[in-house]
């Protein structure tokens, strides 16, 4: 099975993308902000990572910086969570190294097919 970990600030975000995944048999790892991550990487390998863009603390940018120094996330997809008007932050999550975005509020098929196609690589 793979490991999917959720950042989100929100509670109410975290629970809505939990209750989406693990319809799909995914384990799931929730932190509620990027430093919250790294620390919770420390001791579960993620198979793909969903992050917020606007957190306290480590930013998801940030986080996906730090992601991308550290030998075993290197290559690991991420996912970030964005509004539309976001399009300066994307430009600079994508050389972050986030794969692709998704736009809130979340549509949980969109979501679903996304995880599934980046965890088979086609994406
Ligand atoms: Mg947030």
């Amino acid at each position: 099975m793979k490991t999917i970990l959720i950042v989100d600030d929100s509670p109410t975000i975290r629970k809505l993308l939990t209750y989406v995944l693990k319809k799909q048999d995914y384990i799931i790892a929730e932190a509620e902000d990027g430093i919250d991550a790294m620390e919770k990487l420390s001791h579960v390998q993620a198979d793909i990572i969903i992050v917020d863009l606007n957190m306290p603390n480590m930013d998801g940018i940030e986080f996906a910086k730090s992601l991308r120094s550290n030998f075993y996330y290197m290559d690991t997809p991420i996912i970030m969570l964005t509004t539309t008007k976001d399009d300066e932050l994307k430009r600079q999550a994508l050389e972050a190294g986030v794969n692709l975005f998704l736009n809130k509020p979340i549509q949980p098929n969109i979501l679903l097919y996304k995880v599934q196609s980046l965890l088979m690589g086609v994406e």
